[in-house]
């Protein structure tokens, strides 16, 4: 399903604009591609990428390593073990390191439900009306994000994959029985690497008898922005349009979850053809993407964002804030920054594009937006509300952490006003 030609560690330096990266990121590419996945492709390559702006360029920053996604320690260790082709050892620490990079943030493990006495590893019964599906052949993506917070689907290591098996009959009989899942999420990786005809045996599944209650089908996929033509001019394009028209004609939702990081991604005449072509077919695309430092960290890049994916017909869904996995050390930004970047953004657009809840954490609990800061009774404050919850009674009750400007993450906040717990930890 790949429309363009793919680099990996094993193949960029035959890339055609491999001359505008300076060398040491060519040496942080070969040490840090050792841990984290590495793969581009030529459209991001030719179309994305602007190489007068490397390594700056907050799309070369997304697509290769760089070296402080490491600390120094492990840099130099790994170059070390690199240069002295000591591959069990490099093996090892590789391991190793990956094994501390939280593979499975947000505890997501524990949403893994369970059929007759066996888990269902290859899904997520998140929220009570929501189930996530990996499907196994979908476990790949066109291009790697180097923040990935799945990045561990790519790793090799089966220990930390969630996918569905060769038989998925048991997911089937799941959902079935399941009948307060309104809403099924296809996800990875990019389910849209399948081929089209496998795709369309998982949708058609959810389009028989006895799944009535679901209504909406959502596929999480970053093509938009990494192989737009596979919706066009691609090998499959009508295939894969035909199964959206089809799939949307039984009256069911079908949403494109796109993942746009940057808008940039929007400006390709091959982004807005695509766009178009899925518009066509009557399904609906929400857009989503974490705020990252080096990245996207600018209000001025977020209302440009939003505000050209209205234009395009898109509906700005989240922005989400950086989880504690991979290199967020290099990524990661303050919540207080967070709700700065997103208040910006949001108060510079019309309203017809603050559609977008932010910033969001996924949290084990659910997801948790920062409202704002605030001083009540003499203390200042974070507002917070539950989007979504695992426990259903938990959206859209207000609840207030005491403000700490240097905070990243929920773990680190503390309940305001004296109390000892968050309501939801009682
Ligand atoms: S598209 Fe999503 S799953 Fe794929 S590499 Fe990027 S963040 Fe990870």
């Amino acid at each position: 399903m790949e429309d363009y030609k793919t680099y990996t560690l094993q193949n960029y330096r035959s890339l055609p604009q491999i001359s505008h990266i300076p060398d040491e990121c060519i040496e942080a590419i070969e040490i840090v591609g050792r841990v984290f996945p590495f793969k581009t492709n030529s459209y991001v390559a030719e179309r994305l990428i602007d190489w007068r702006n490397v390594p700056d360029d907050p799309i070369f920053t997304l697509s290769f390593p760089r070296r402080e996604m490491l600390t120094p320690e492990q840099y130099a260790r790994i170059r070390r073990l690199v240069y002295k082709q000591n591959k069990r050892a490099l093996t090892d620490y590789v391991s190793q390191i990956r094994s501390r990079l939280n593979p499975h943030p947000s505890d997501q493990m524990r949403n893994v439900p369970a059929a007759n006495g066996t888990r269902l590893e290859g899904m997520q019964h998140k929220y009570r009306e929501t189930a996530l599906l990996f499907p196994r052949e979908g476990q790949n993506c066109f291009a790697f994000c180097s923040y990935c917070f799945r990045w561990s689907q790519f790793s090799g290591s089966d220990e930390f994959r969630f996918s569905t098996g060769a038989d998925i009959a048991p997911y089937l009989a799941y959902v079935k029985e399941h009948r307060e899942i309104t809403d099924i999420l296809l996800t990875g990786g990019d389910p849209l690497t399948m081929n089209p005809s496998i795709l369309r045996n998982y949708i058609e599944q959810f389009l028989m008898p006895g799944m009535d209650h679901v209504r909406a089908i959502r596929i999480g996929t970053k093509s938009l922005s990494y192989n737009p033509s596979m919706f066009t001019t691609g090998r499959h394009a009508g295939a894969i349009i035909s199964l959206f028209d089809k799939t949307v004609k039984t009256g069911k939702h079908l949403s494109i979850m796109a993942h746009f990081t940057h808008p940039v991604e929007l400006s390709t005449d091959e982004a807005k053809a695509a766009i178009a072509a899925i518009r066509s077919s009557g399904a609906q695309i929400r857009t989503q993407a974490p705020v990252m430092k080096h990245i996207n960290d600018d209000p001025r890049v977020w209302a440009a964002m939003w505000q050209r994916q209205v234009e395009l017909g898109c509906v700005p869904y989240y922005m989400f804030v950086p989880r504690d996995t991979g290199a967020r050390h290099f990524f990661e930004l303050p919540l207080s920054r967070c709700h700065e970047i997103f208040r910006r953004a949001y108060s510079s657009v019309s309203g017809i594009a603050r559609t977008a809840a932010g910033p969001c954490m996924s949290t084990g609990h659910g997801k948790i937006q920062v409202l704002g800061t605030s001083e009540i009774a003499g203390e200042k404050v974070f507002a917070m509300r539950f989007v979504q919850g695992q426990n259903p009674e938990l959206p859209a009750v207000p609840f207030f952490a005491r403000y700490d400007a240097e905070a990243t993450w929920m773990d680190q906040l503390k309940p305001a006003f004296g109390e000892k717990k968050f309501f939801f930890e009682l």
